[in-house]
């Protein structure tokens, strides 16, 4: 058997491990210190010096958090993109708060901003008016920020942008994950940069963050015994962690070049197979690429290329199965235009690391060229 090809595996740059022996060598072993400070400050650095993050054990945590600060809680609706990771919906749900799903648009693949808009005239005219509007910046694509924002302030509800694969892409020269009311990143074991599990959030004022800290500790009151006026959790990213972000951030951006790069080959390695499409890159918007995928004809089809990748050994995974299409989520309204069913009927993300050689690259390109020659 050949060695296994991985769609998106850790990539480490070496100096993670200086900043976790100072962890243990000054036994700053715990859920604070100085790796979870400096690691909030570079992610700030590099964002955007006007923002202030909080560094938390997930991407999930930090939508659960944003969603608690902005007072979502049950009854309340809260519009998601369809086309998503579950962990962009869950936390909708454990607030005791109702998904509201809208579908894509062809540009980027994100939120329709048509359909956003039909979305919240509906639930307006049906008594509720949406509480919050959760983007993401699929595969590290940019959403439409300009139209989206447009219509969350024409309607005037906040946004929580979902900016978990999207760290390192930009829009009209603004980084994705500073344009929400309230922005998450993800730091987990397959994103562009990991700390095998981590996440953030990213706020606008350094109440919110405060706030976000506060009950990501479990709320705990200013009192010298344990006193508790709020629900809290356990959601603050450890000191270790941390120090794992710390070396990440020295090379993000050439892993940011080499998933573009990636992609790049990709489009050269099929031009000549007119049944594989790419995404483009839209005027003004940067992606990181965090995955390259791809679109097929209804022949051959996407399980089929899957499979054939599979039997070399070679991992690929079906473009995200939108939410309003998932078991769990059948009951929940969905402004739908068809776009993401079809994305996810035909498309397939390839490997796409920042880790991967030529000789890896060579054998997808090769396996999917002869798929396509035995069809
Ligand atoms: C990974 C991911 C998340 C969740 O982040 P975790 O750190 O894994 O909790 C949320 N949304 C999207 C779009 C993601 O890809």
């Amino acid at each position: 058997m050949k060695p296994k090809i991985w769609l998106s595996s850790p990539h480490m740059s070496g100096a993670e491990q200086t900043y976790i022996k100072e962890a243990f060598d000054s036994n700053w072993v715990a859920p604070l210190g100085p790796n979870v400070n400096g690691f909030e400050s570079d992610l700030q650095s590099y964002l955007n010096e006007d923002r202030h993050v909080g560094a938390l054990a997930s991407g999930t945590s930090a939508l659960h958090l944003s969603l608690i600060i902005l007072g979502v809680s049950a009854g309340d609706e809260v519009i998601c993109q369809s086309k998503t990771f579950s962990a962009s919906a869950n936390p909708i749900v454990y607030q005791g708060a109702t998904p509201i799903f809208v579908d894509s648009e062809r540009d980027t693949w994100n939120m329709c901003p048509e359909q956003l808009e039909i979305a919240i005239k509906d639930r307006i005219a049906k008594g509720k008016k949406p509480k919050a509007i959760i983007p993401v910046h699929l595969y590290g694509m940019p959403y439409k920020v300009d139209e989206i924002n447009k219509i969350a302030k024409a309607y005037n509800i906040p946004i929580v942008e979902d900016s978990a694969e999207s760290l390192g892409s930009h829009y009209k020269g603004q980084n994705c994950g500073t344009f929400g009311d309230l922005s998450i990143l993800s730091f987990n074991g397959n994103k562009i940069i990991t700390t095998s599990g981590g996440g953030a959030i990213v706020t606008r004022t350094s109440e919110q963050k405060e706030k976000a800290i506060f009950l990501a500790t479990q709320a705990r009151d200013n009192a010298p015994h344990y006193l508790h006026s709020h629900i809290g959790y356990n959601y603050r990213m450890s000191n270790i962690v941390a120090g794992i972000g710390r070396g990440q951030m020295t090379i993000l951006d050439s892993h940011v070049s080499k998933r573009r790069s990636n992609h790049e080959f990709y489009i050269n390695a099929f031009k000549h197979i007119d049944k594989i499409t790419f995404l483009p890159e839209p005027e003004g918007y940067f992606s990181n690429r965090w995955l390259s995928c791809i679109q097929l004809d209804s022949y051959p089809t996407r399980e089929g290329l899957r499979l054939a990748l599979d039997k070399e050994n070679i991992e690929s995974r079906p473009l995200w199965k939108p939410m309003h299409q998932q078991p769990i989520f059948k009951d929940s309204p969905s402004y739908l235009n068809g776009v993401s069913d079809e994305l996810f009927e035909n498309g397939l993300c390839l490997p796409s690391g920042s880790n991967l050689s030529d000789i890896e690259l060579d054998r997808v390109v090769s396996a999917i060229n002869t798929y396509f020659a035995s069809c």
